[in-house]
């Protein structure tokens, strides 16, 4: 119990966190007028152990400012305060200035009979644009979706309903929209395990622990959002322990998503992961560029539908974020989002070479991506030569244009310094760098074998990269 104690103190350190700091500090880093149009519009809620919560008016601009802005503020935030890890959102409609939120805090305290109750509430809420309609199926996400929907229909019918998968896949929109679809016939509760941690500890300390039993155990639909997160917290999990038995044993619902599937969660107490996976466990896969493009197309029609703007963002774009945009449909969603907003302001359609530069911290491109070790290994294959002889000193000419080559093909693809290269080179100086350069520059314009050559040495690393990815 200890432990537990000591985790509730760290809720508010000795010092809290000062937003009017934050606030000079965006205001340097972004400048005023990115200040003035979107960063002052947030309102600092609250602050937790490990992260802090913040409102602003509408989703657009929560949407803006995290696609954007919210890994600097963090880093902001972090220097004053290195435990925070993670900002939180919520959308407040009118909320007129930095003490009014402390004040609607309080008063739903002293409004509510049972303040944990009301505690609970505050994260039950459902995010009426994530339901079952808007979200679209690929052959990554077809059998979430579908156990998603079953679940639905026929309560119990695989339980626990485990769904995993990647950051920005769509788990929180799934388990949103099952909690949409039940919350009417039954009694449901939606929470994340961070969230389940949190009130655990609090209710320990009020004395509310029978409360938060009772509140847990009378659910028809239990829905836990980021399990992995629960890891670690011993008299936690074994209180969760229970209220899932409790809860499977009376026939109630459990849905539970992850980043990973059972048997890799850590620190994880293996009755808890067994108990998963004795239920129905499905994957969320990466998805493929049919989906991506899907999804594009239904956020622009939504777009349309709801908000009459101008979305007619041209094929190229729209294939070009597809592609480019992989790694989470959250990403996506922001690109296409930033995009719109573009044509907002100037009242244009970005052009190709426009779209990068809004999107350039999202992309990466190959060009980003190559490495000094890729380049190496590419010009040793096509030269037929062994990369030891390429970082040896020795200066045969059958060595010196493969290394003078590789430096310059390092200098043209990837965003490393002379000396950076030269280190990369068995510790050459920078002049031999700045050399290798010119004269394969030089001969690029003499010889035109030479010239081709390079060229198809750097589509072959380029392309090469690109597949890898
Ligand atoms: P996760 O919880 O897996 O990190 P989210 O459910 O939060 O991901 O999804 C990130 C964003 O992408 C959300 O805005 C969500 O609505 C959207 N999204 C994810 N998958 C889909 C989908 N298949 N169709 C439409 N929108 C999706
Ligand atoms: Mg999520």
């Amino acid at each position: 119990m200890k432990n537990i104690f000591k985790e509730q103190n760290l809720k508010h350190q000795d010092k809290k966190l000062e937003w009017k700091d934050i606030q000079s500090e965006m205001k340097k880093k972004f400048g005023l007028d990115i200040y003035d149009s979107w960063l002052k519009k947030i309102v600092f809620v609250d602050e937790f152990n490990n992260y802090i919560l913040i409102s602003v008016p509408t989703r657009f601009i929560r949407d803006w400012i995290t696609s954007r802005y919210l890994d600097q503020i963090l880093s902001i935030i972090q220097i004053y305060k290195k435990e925070i890890n993670r900002i939180e959102f919520s959308i407040k409609e009118k909320i007129v200035d930095q003490n009014d939120s402390k004040n609607i805090l309080n008063n739903d305290v002293e409004k509510n009979i049972s303040f944990i109750k009301d505690s609970f509430l505050q994260y039950n809420r459902f995010d009426q644009n994530k339901n079952f309609e808007n979200f679209v199926i690929g052959s990554s996400n077809k059998l979430a979706f579908e156990a998603s929907k079953k679940v639905t229909q026929d309560l119990s019918y695989y339980n626990p309903l485990y769904l995993y998968g990647g950051v920005g896949m769509g788990k929180t929109h799934l388990l949103n929209a099952i909690g949409l679809n039940l919350k009417e016939k039954n009694r449901v509760m939606f929470i994340s395990a961070e969230r389940f941690m949190y009130h655990f500890v609090k209710s320990i300390k009020s004395n509310e622990m029978v409360k938060f039993k009772d509140y847990f155990r009378n659910t028809d639909v239990l829905l836990i959002d980021d399990i992995q997160f629960m890891n670690g917290k011993e008299a936690m999990q074994e209180e969760f322990f229970h209220t899932f038995n409790a809860l499977i044993d009376k026939r109630s619902q459990i849905i539970v998503s992850a980043d990973r599937p059972p048997n890799k969660l850590t620190r994880i107490q293996e009755r808890i992961k067994s108990r998963f996976s004795g239920g129905l466990v499905i994957d969320i896969q990466n998805t493929d560029f049919d989906l991506r493009y899907k999804i594009i197309n239904s956020k622009i029609h939504e777009l349309k539908l709801f908000n009459s703007i101008q979305a007619n963002i041209s094929e190229e774009i729209k294939k070009f974020i597809c592609s480019e945009i992989r790694t989470s449909i959250r990403e996506l969603v922001g690109a296409l989002n930033r995009i719109i907003s573009f044509s907002r302001i100037y009242n244009k359609v970005p052009s190709l070479p426009e779209t990068k530069t809004i999107l350039k911290d999202l992309l990466n491109l190959p060009e980003n991506k190559v490495t000094i070790d890729v380049i190496q290994k590419s010009v040793c294959e096509f030269f037929k030569i062994s990369k030891n002889e390429m970082l040896s000193s020795r200066r045969s000419r059958y060595l010196v244009r493969p290394r003078q080559t590789a430096i310059y093909l390092s200098k043209i693809l990837t965003s490393k310094s002379l000396p950076e290269i030269g280190r990369a080179f068995s510790n050459r100086d920078h002049t031999t760098v700045i050399h290798s350069v010119k004269t394969i520059e030089k001969l690029r314009e003499e010889d035109k074998e030479l010239n081709f050559n390079i060229d198809n040495l750097k589509s072959k690393i380029l392309y090469n990269n690109q597949n890898e990815i």
